[in-house]
C-alpha cells in the first residue's frame, strides 16, 4: 500500500504553522502526487479562512509545481439542520469541500445550534447517547443540502450512526475520510467499519497536518486499513486511486 495523496491539511490561513509552499515542498519530499489544502472554515474561533485569504491562497496554490495542489475548505456543521459555515461563493470555488463537526466554533448562531455545539464538544455520557440521533440527522441533512466531497474524521467527538451516514455517502458520491490524527481513537469506528464498508462507500486519506513534517504520514491509517482488511480499491489516495470531486461552479443554494 503506497500513499500518493493527502486530502486534508492546514496552513497559516487557519491554525496551521506552514505556508502552502512549505506543505507542497514536504509533499514532494514524501513522493506525493496530489494534495488538498483544507483550512478551517469561517466560524472557527480565532484562526479561520476568510474571503480575502481564500483568494490569496488560490493564487499561491496555482503557482505550485511538481504536485497537483487543490484548494479545499474544512467546513463546520453548525446546526441540527446540517448547515455549513461556508459562504456560497467559496462552496462554488473550492476544489474540495470537506465537512465535519468541530468544537471551538464561533457561537453566533441561534440558540439550538449553540446548545448543539456545546454539548457535542463537552458531552457527558448520557448527553452523548441523546445526541446520537441528532448528530446522525445533522450529517444526513448536510449531505442532502450541500455538494460535499468528503466527511472529515467521522465521529470524532461526535457520536452518530456511522453506517446510516455511510449509506447516504455511498448514494451521493461522498467519500469518508480516514483521518490520521483521529482514526484510532474514534469511538465506535472499530465496531462498525465492516458495516460501513458493506455500504459500498469510498474512502479518502487525510493527514490533517498542521505542520509540514506531518504531510503524507499515514502510520495510523495504514494500521487501521490492515487491521480491518479494507479493500484497497476503495481507498482513494493510495496505489494510484484518484478520487473525483464535484464541480460546484454553478451551485446555488
Ligand atoms: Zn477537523
Ligand atoms: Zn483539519
Amino acid at each position: 500500500m503506497k500513499f500518493d495523496s493527502d486530502f486534508h491539511m492546514h496552513t497559516t490561513a487557519s491554525d496551521g504553522h506552514c505556508t502552502v509552499a512549505e506543505l507542497v515542498c514536504a509533499a514532494k519530499e514524501r513522493g506525493l502526487k496530489r494534495i488538498a489544502v483544507t483550512d478551517h472554515s469561517f466560524s472557527s474561533i480565532m484562526c479561520h479562512q476568510t474571503l480575502e485569504k481564500f483568494e490569496a491562497q488560490r493564487a499561491e496554490i496555482d503557482a505550485q509545481e511538481g504536485v497537483e495542489a487543490l484548494q479545499g475548505i474544512e467546513a463546520n456543521i453548525i446546526s441540527e439542520d446540517g448547515e455549513l459555515d461556508v459562504p456560497d461563493e467559496v462552496i462554488r470555488r473550492a476544489d474540495v469541500l470537506i465537512a465535519g463537526f468541530h468544537r471551538f466554533v464561533t457561537l453566533m448562531f441561534e440558540s439550538e445550534s449553540r446548545r448543539f455545539l456545546l454539548v457535542n464538544g463537552f458531552a457527558s455520557e448520557r448527553a452523548r447517547q441523546k445526541l446520537y440521533d441528532v448528530n446522525t440527522s445533522a450529517y444526513l441533512k448536510m449531505i442532502e443540502r450541500y455538494p460535499v466531497d468528503i466527511i472529515a474524521h467521522i465521529g470524532h467527538r461526535c457520536p452518530a450512526d456511522f453506517v446510516k451516514i455511510a449509506e447516504a455517502c455511498a448514494a451521493n458520491d461522498v467519500y469518508i475520510e480516514f483521518n490520521e490524527k483521529h482514526i484510532l481513537d474514534t469511538r465506535g469506528l472499530d465496531e462498525s467499519i465492516d458495516d460501513i464498508v458493506a455500504t459500498g462507500v469510498k474512502f479518502t486519506v487525510g493527514s490533517d497536518a498542521h505542520r509540514a513534517n506531518r504531510v503524507g504520514k499515514f502510520d495510523n491509517v495504514a494500521t487501521f486499513i490492515k487491521k480491518h482488511d479494507i479493500p484497497l480499491d476503495r481507498v482513494y489516495g493510495i496505489d494510484g486511486n484518484v478520487p473525483t470531486f464535484k464541480d460546484r461552479s454553478g451551485w446555488k443554494r
